[in-house]
C-alpha cells in the first residue's frame, strides 16, 4: 500500500512511525514544507524564559530516523494540490521549485494549524511576531535580546506562557485581549485573578477588553499596538490569538466544519475513505459535551496519528475523545484543568453547578504543605462530573488526569468522594484532596 502522508510536525511523525513498526511493507512517502519534524512547541515558552537553552533538544524525531524506518521523506516539498478522483497530489519542492505528480492509495492529512492573523492594518509589519514552530522560537528568541517592551496579543494559553517567560527575563511586557480577565475559557474568576496578581508582582501590565485596531510601525523604534481603548508602545508585538486548520487543500474535497476542521468519523477517516486526518486540521470528540470540537493540542495529534497508523490498514481503532485536559506552570504555581467550566457547561445546556473548596494536600504536622485551590463542575440532573480546575504551588498536574478519567468514563461526583486512592503524609490526606473535593460537591448536592 502506497501511503501519502502530508505534513510532518506531531501527528504525521506518529502516524508514519506507527504504520513503519507494524507494516515495514507499506510504501510510506511524508511531504513536509518546513526543514523539520517534530518540535515540540509546547518548549517554546521555556526556550524563552531561559530555563532551556537548547531548542534543538525539543524534536524527538528527525527525517533521517523516518527515513531510517523506512519512510520516503520529502522536506521542504509543499503539496499544492490532492485529486481525491485520480488519488494524486501535486508536489513543488520550495528548494529547486520543481513540481512533480505522486500516487497514493491512501492519503493522510496531517496538515495542522496556523495562527489566526486578524486582517487588522499593520499586521503584517516587522515588528508583529507569531508563535507556531521552531524558525518563530529562534526568531523570537533573538528578538527579545534587544527588546525591552513586549506586546503579546491574547491571553490563552499560549499567550500567558510568553507574558510569564518575558517577565521573567525582566521585560516590560503588556498582554492585551479582548476579555475581561486571562484564561477565561479554562479557569474560573478565582483562579485568573490570583494568578494575575502574581503576573502584577513580577511587573507585567494588563490591557483587557479591548480589541487590537491597529499597528502602527516606527521603523528602529518599535511599534504602537493600537487598541479601541487605548495604545501601547512596544519593541515587538507577538499576536496570540488562536490557530484555524490548515485544511485549504481539502476544501470542498471532504466534510469540513465551518472553521475548516476536516470531521473525521472515530476511525479518523475523513468522507473520502481513502483519505484519513489527525492533529490540528481535524476536529475532535469532545466527551464532555458529546459533540466536535475544534481543541488543536499535541496530545490530540499524538494520539490520532497513532490511530490513523493502525487504521489506514483496516478501521479497529476508534478515537476515545478528548476532554481537552490541559496545564500551565506560571511562577512555579500549577493551574490545570479538565472539561468544562460551569460557564462553559452552561453555555453548552446543562443544568449544572459547581463547588469550588481550598484545602493543604497533606497534613499540616508535615515539615511543609500548601493549599490546593480546587473546583468540580458536574450534571445536576446525572450527577456525572463535566469538569475540574486546580491550582497549587504543589505539582497538582497528575490530579487533572485523574478528573479526565473520571468525564471520560461519565463517573459521578458520588463516585470521586470515595474512590480508593492511595494515603501516606508525603503525598496527601486519608482522604486525597481529589475525594474531600468530591465529597464537598455531594454535600452541595445534597
Ligand atoms: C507555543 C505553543 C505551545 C503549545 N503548547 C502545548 C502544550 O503544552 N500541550 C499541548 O498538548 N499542545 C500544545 N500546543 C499545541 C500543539 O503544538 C499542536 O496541537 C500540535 O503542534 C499539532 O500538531 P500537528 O502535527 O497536528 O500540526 P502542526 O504542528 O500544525 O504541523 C503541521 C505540519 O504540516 C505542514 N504542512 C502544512 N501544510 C502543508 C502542505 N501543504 N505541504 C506540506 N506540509 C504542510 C506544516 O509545515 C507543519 O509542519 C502548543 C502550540 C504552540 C504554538
Amino acid at each position: 500500500m502506497k501511503v501519502i502522508i502530508v505534513g510532518c510536525t506531531h501527528a504525521g511523525t506518529i502516524t508514519a512511525t506507527q504504520i513503519l513498526k507494524n507494516h515495514p511493507e507499506a510504501e510510506v512517502t511524508i511531504y513536509e514544507r518546513n526543514d523539520n519534524v517534530s518540535f515540540l512547541s509546547c518548549g517554546i515558552a521555556v526556550y524563552l524564559s531561559g530555563d532551556v537553552g537548547d531548542p534543538d533538544a525539543m524534536f524527538y524525531s528527525s527525517p533521517k530516523q523516518l527515513a531510517d524506518l523506512g519512510a520516503t521523506v520529502k522536506m521542504q516539498h509543499n503539496v499544492t494540490n490532492i485529486d481525491p478522483q485520480t488519488k494524486t497530489v501535486e508536489v513543488t519542492d520550495l528548494v529547486t521549485g520543481e513540481t512533480t505528480t505522486d500516487h497514493y492509495d491512501k492519503l493522510v492529512d496531517t496538515t495542522g494549524s496556523w495562527p489566526v492573523i486578524p486582517p487588522i492594518p499593520g499586521v503584517d509589519g516587522p515588528h508583529v511576531y507569531l508563535c507556531k514552530n521552531y524558525h518563530h522560537a529562534k526568531e523570537l528568541f533573538n528578538v527579545a535580546k534587544k527588546a525591552e517592551r513586549i506586546v503579546v496579543i491574547g491571553g490563552g494559553y499560549i499567550g500567558v506562557e510568553l507574558v510569564e517567560a518575558y517577565t521573567r527575563q525582566n521585560k516590560d511586557v503588556t498582554l492585551v485581549d479582548g476579555s475581561p480577565r486571562m484564561l477565561h475559557k479554562y479557569f474560573d474568576q478565582e483562579y485568573t485573578s490570583r494568578i494575575q496578581k502574581q503576573f502584577e508582582d513580577h511587573g507585567a501590565h494588563f490591557a483587557f477588553d479591548q480589541r487590537v485596531t491597529g499597528f502602527e510601525d516606527h521603523g528602529d523604534a518599535g511599534v504602537t499596538v493600537k487598541t479601541d481603548k487605548g495604545s501601547y508602545d512596544a519593541d515587538i508585538a507577538i499576536l496570540c490569538v488562536g490557530f484555524r486548520p490548515n485544511t485549504d487543500l481539502l476544501k470542498g474535497k471532504v466534510k469540513m466544519h465551518d472553521n475548516g476542521a476536516i470531521v473525521t468519523n472515530e476511525y479518523m477517516q475523513s468522507s473520502d475513505p481513502d483519505i484519513y486526518a489527525a492533529g490540528d486540521s481535524t476536529a475532535v470528540h469532545y466527551n464532555p459535551t458529546g459533540k466536535d470540537a475544534y481543541i488543536p493540542l499535541a496530545t490530540n495529534a499524538i494520539r490520532q496519528g497513532t490511530i490513523v497508523g493502525v487504521n489506514l490498514f483496516g478501521n479497529t481503532m476508534k478515537d476515545m475523545g478528548t476532554q481537552s485536559s490541559s496545564g500551565l506552570n506560571l511562577y512555579g504555581t500549577t493551574m490545570v484543568s479538565s472539561g468544562l467550566t460551569l460557564e462553559n457547561a452552561k453555555d453548552a445546556g446543562f443544568d449544572a453547578e459547581a463547588v469550588t473548596i481550598e484545602d493543604n494536600y497533606r497534613p499540616e504536622f508535615m515539615p511543609t504543605t500548601t493549599p490546593v485551590l480546587m473546583t468540580l463542575v458536574w450534571d445536576k440532573k446525572t450527577r456525572q462530573i463535566l469538569g475540574g480546575q486546580l491550582m497549587s504551588k504543589h505539582d497538582v498536574s497528575q490530579s487533572a488526569n485523574v478528573l479526565s478519567l473520571c468525564i471520560q468514563d461519565k463517573h459521578t461526583i458520588d463516585y470521586l468522594a470515595f474512590v480508593d486512592m492511595l494515603f501516606q503524609p508525603h503525598f496527601d490526606r486519608p482522604f486525597n484532596y481529589l475525594n474531600i473535593l468530591g465529597q464537598a460537591a455531594v454535600a452541595k448536592a445534597r
